[in-house]
């Protein structure tokens, strides 16, 4: 796994948030693996709540949470509800 973020082209984007989502998206895409299995992770389709990307090997579902800033104590989860349903049901 290569710890060192390739800066993809985030140029079209103009927010900071929009810009940091594309890098670690792509990092992610390209080095992450399946934190249950191993295996190399999918980005999963646009707009699926509280899932970004998912294992085809066993199906485990993972949200990548990314921001300009270092994190703190506290992840800002915008989708509890969602979260919730999703974590009593397959992915
Ligand atoms: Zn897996």
């Amino acid at each position: 796994m290569q710890l060192r973020m390739e800066f993809a082209d985030a140029s079209a984007y103009k927010s900071a948030s929009q810009k940091i989502r594309v890098l670690t998206e792509s990092w992610v895409q390209a080095w992450a693996y399946c934190p249950a299995c191993g295996t190399s992770i999918n980005k999963a389709p646009n707009n699926q709540p509280v899932l970004d990307f998912s294992c085809p090997n066993c199906g485990e579902g993972c949200e990548l949470k990314s921001k300009k800033t270092s994190f703190g104590a506290k992840i800002v989860d915008g989708a509890y509800a969602n979260l919730r349903y999703r974590s009593s049901t397959s992915w």
